[in-house]
C-alpha cells in the first residue's frame, strides 16, 4: 500500500443529486471533491445545509473546489467579489475539510476580491485565517495542452500557504505527461505535497501511477460516464482494475502502446491475470503517436528523462512495425510475420515477439480440429490478416487472401505462398471455402456494425465463420453464417489467447484464463 488518497470528484446542479453522489462517492473514495462551480448558485444556501448534514453520515473528509477563471466568472454574470463571497459562505459553513483554489481563477477571485495588491499575502491572511483548519490545495490548470510557465507556476504556488500543489495540464500525446512528473519527483525532493494530473487518454498512467511515486492524491470519476475531467478513471477501475493504492516504486509496469488506447480491453485483461497471480505489476494505457519520442524519451535507459520500471509492452495500431526499428532483438515468428505485438523489458533490452498468430490459430484448431489442406478465405489485407495468414499456412492450410484492393491481397498472398483476390460480388459464392476470417473492420461496434463482408447465401456451404472482431461479441457476419446454420468463433477467444501468450512471456506464469475472459466479458457487457 501507497500513502496517497483517491478523491471521488462529485458535481451537480442541485443539492438532491449532488448529495445522492457524495453517498454513493463514500463507497469507495477516501476524500469527496465537491465541484461547486457545477452547482446552481441558488442553491448555495440549501446545499451547504445538506452537506452539514451528511458529513455526520460519512468517514471522507470533503473537499471544496470551484474551477471558476475570471472569464468564465464574467461569462456566468458573476461578479468577481460574488465569487468571493460564495467561497466565503462555502468556509464559514465549515463544510470542507479541504479548500482547493484555483490559481488560475478562483485564487485571483479571492485575491481580487479582498482587495489584493501586488503585496498580495497579507491581504490574503484574513481569508486563510477562515480556512487555517481546512487543507488548501492550490491548483494549476491548463485544459488545452502544455504549458510553457509550468516550472515559473510551480516556483509561485510554492510561496503561497498552500499545503498541497495541484498541477492539471492536458497530454496530447503520452510524452506531454513528463512536465507534471518532473513536478513530483522535483516536490518530493523538495518535501512538499503535489498532485500532478496529465488529462486527456494519453495522460491516463499519471492518474493511475501517481500514488505509487509519492503523489497526495489522485482524481478519479464516481462511474464510467460521470467524468468531471478528461482522462479521469473510474473509482471503481481505479481501485479494482490498476489497484492504484497498493503500488508502489517497485511495481513493474506494463502498458498498451497504441494510436488509440482509450478503447482497449488489454488493460482489464491483463490486470485481472497480475491480479490473480498477485504480482506486483501493473497495465496501464499509453497513447502515443510520436513512437520515437516515447521510446527515447520515456523508455529507452540510456535517453529516459524518468523511471517507471517500464518491463513489457502490448504493441497495436499503428506502431506494430515502427517498433520494431526500437527493439535489441525480435523472435522468429516476430521476423516472418513483420510484426510486433509484445516486447518484454529485461536488463534494459527490449525483446520483442507476436502473440497475434498463435492467439488466433489455437481457438481455430479447438473449433476445426486439424487445419491441414484446409482451405482458408481470409477477408483484409492488413496487420492482423497479416498474422492469420502466417499462422494458417504454418498450419498447412490452404489460404486466399481478399481484399477490396486486389493489389494489397496480392502483395501479402506473395509475401506467404497464398492467392489473393478482390472480394466477390455479393451474387458470388465463397461455397468452396471450409473457413471464412474476417480480419477486416466490418461489423466493429460503432458505424460499421451493421456491414458484413459476406451474407448468408454466400457462406451457407462453409463449415466454419472466424471473425475477429470482439465487440460486438457477435457480429453481423456471425448472424448471417447462424442463419444458414453455419458454426461460429468470434474474436473475444483469440483476444484472450494472445494476450495469455503474452501473460506467459512476461511472467513465464500460465495465465489464468478463466478470469481473464471474466474481466473481458464484463467490461464488453
Ligand atoms: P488494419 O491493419 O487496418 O487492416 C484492416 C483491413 O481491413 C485492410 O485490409 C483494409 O483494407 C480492410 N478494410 C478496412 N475497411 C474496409 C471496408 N470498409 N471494406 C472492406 N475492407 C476494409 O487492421 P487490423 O489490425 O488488421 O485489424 C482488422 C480487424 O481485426 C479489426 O476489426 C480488429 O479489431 C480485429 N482484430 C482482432 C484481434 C483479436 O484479438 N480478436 C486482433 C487483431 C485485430 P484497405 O487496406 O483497403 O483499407
Amino acid at each position: 500500500m501507497n500513502d496517497g488518497k483517491i478523491c471521488v470528484s462529485v458535481c451537480a446542479s442541485n443539492t438532491d443529486e449532488l448529495i445522492e453522489r457524495i453517498k454513493r462517492a463514500a463507497e469507495l473514495a477516501d476524500v469527496i471533491e465537491i465541484r461547486f462551480d457545477k452547482l446552481d448558485f441558488a442553491e448555495l444556501e440549501k446545499t451547504l445545509e445538506a452537506l452539514k448534514k451528511i458529513k455526520k453520515k460519512i468517514a471522507q473528509p470533503l473537499l471544496a473546489a470551484m474551477h471558476k477563471t475570471v472569464q468564465t466568472c464574467a461569462a456566468d454574470g458573476l461578479s468577481i467579489p460574488a465569487t468571493g463571497e460564495v467561497w466565503e459562505k462555502i468556509i464559514l459553513a465549515d463544510v470542507a475539510e479541504m479548500i482547493d483554489l484555483y490559481q488560475g481563477g478562483t485564487l485571483a477571485v479571492v485575491l481580487e476580491s479582498w482587495n489584493a495588491a501586488d503585496d498580495w499575502l497579507p491581504h490574503f491572511k484574513p481569508f486563510m485565517e477562515n480556512v487555517k483548519k481546512s487543507l488548501f490545495i492550490c491548483s494549476f490548470h491548463d485544459f488545452n495542452g502544455l504549458p510553457d510557465d509550468l516550472e515559473k507556476n510551480y516556483q509561485w504556488m510554492k510561496k503561497t500557504p498552500a499545503g498541497v500543489l495541484k498541477f492539471a495540464v492536458q497530454a496530447d500525446d503520452v510524452t506531454d505527461a513528463l512536465a507534471v512528473w518532473k513536478l513530483l519527483q522535483k516536490a518530493k525532493a523538495e518535501n512538499k505535497k503535489i498532485i500532478p494530473i496529465a488529462m486527456g487518454e494519453s495522460g491516463k498512467w499519471t492518474r493511475i501511477l501517481s500514488l505509487a511515486h509519492g503523489a497526495f492524491m489522485t482524481y478519479a470519476a464516481l462511474d464510467a460516464g460521470s467524468e468531471t475531467a478528461p482522462g479521469q478513471v473510474s473509482a471503481r477501475d481505479l481501485t479494482e482494475v490498476y489497484r492504484a493504492k497498493e503500488l508502489n516504486a517497485e511495481t513493474k509496469v506494463y502498458g498498451i502502446v497504441g494510436g488509440n488506447t482509450g478503447y482497449s480491453m488489454s488493460p482489464y485483461i491483463h490486470n485481472a491475470a497480475f491480479k490473480f497471480h498477485h504480482l506486483n505489476s501493473v497495465f496501464v494505457p499509453l497513447q502515443v503517436q510520436n513512437l520515437d519520442a516515447f521510446m527515447r524519451r520515456m523508455v529507452k535507459p540510456e535517453t529516459r528523462e524518468m523511471e517507471l520500471n517500464f518491463r513489457g509492452f502490448a504493441v497495436t495500431i499503428p506502431h506494430k512495425q515502427e517498433i520494431i526499428k526500437h527493439l535489441d532483438a525480435i523472435d522468429e515468428t516476430a521476423r516472418k510475420i513483420g510484426a510486433v505485438n509484445t516486447v518484454k523489458i529485461e536488463n534494459g533490452k527490449l525483446f520483442g515477439f507476436n502473440t497475434d498468430a498463435q492467439g488466433f490459430v489455437e481457438p481455430l484448431r479447438n473449433a476445426y480440429g486439424d487445419l491441414k489442406a484446409a482451405e482458408v478465405a481470409v477477408f483484409g489485407a492488413g496487420g492482423a490478416a497479416r498474422a492469420c495468414v502466417y499462422a494458417l499456412k504454418t498450419a498447412g492450410a490452404k489460404v486466399t487472401i481478399f481484399a477490396r484492393d486486389a493489389a494489397k491481397a496480392e502483395n501479402l498472398a506473395n509475401e506467404f505462398e497464398a492467392r489473393g483476390a478482390k472480394f466477390k460480388a455479393p451474387n458470388e459464392s465463397y461455397g468452396e471455402f471450409d473457413i471464412i476470417v474476417n480480419a477486416t473492420p466490418l461489423g466493429t461496434k460503432g458505424e460499421p456494425e451493421n456491414e458484413t463482408p459476406a451474407v448468408a447465401a454466400q457462406i451457407e456451404r462453409v463449415k466454419l465463420v472466424y471473425d475477429l472482431i470482439y465487440n460486438p461479441f457477435e457480429t453481423r457476419l456471425m448472424k448471417e453464417a447462424k442463419s444458414v446454420f453455419v458454426p461460429t468463433l468470434g474474436g473475444l477467444s483469440m483476444l484472450i489467447a494472445q494476450a495469455m501468450a503474452q501473460q506467459k512471456i512476461w511472467t513465464e506464469l500460465d495465465a489464468p484464463m478463466k478470469e481473464m475472459s471474466a474481466a473481458a466479458l464484463r467490461r464488453l457487457s
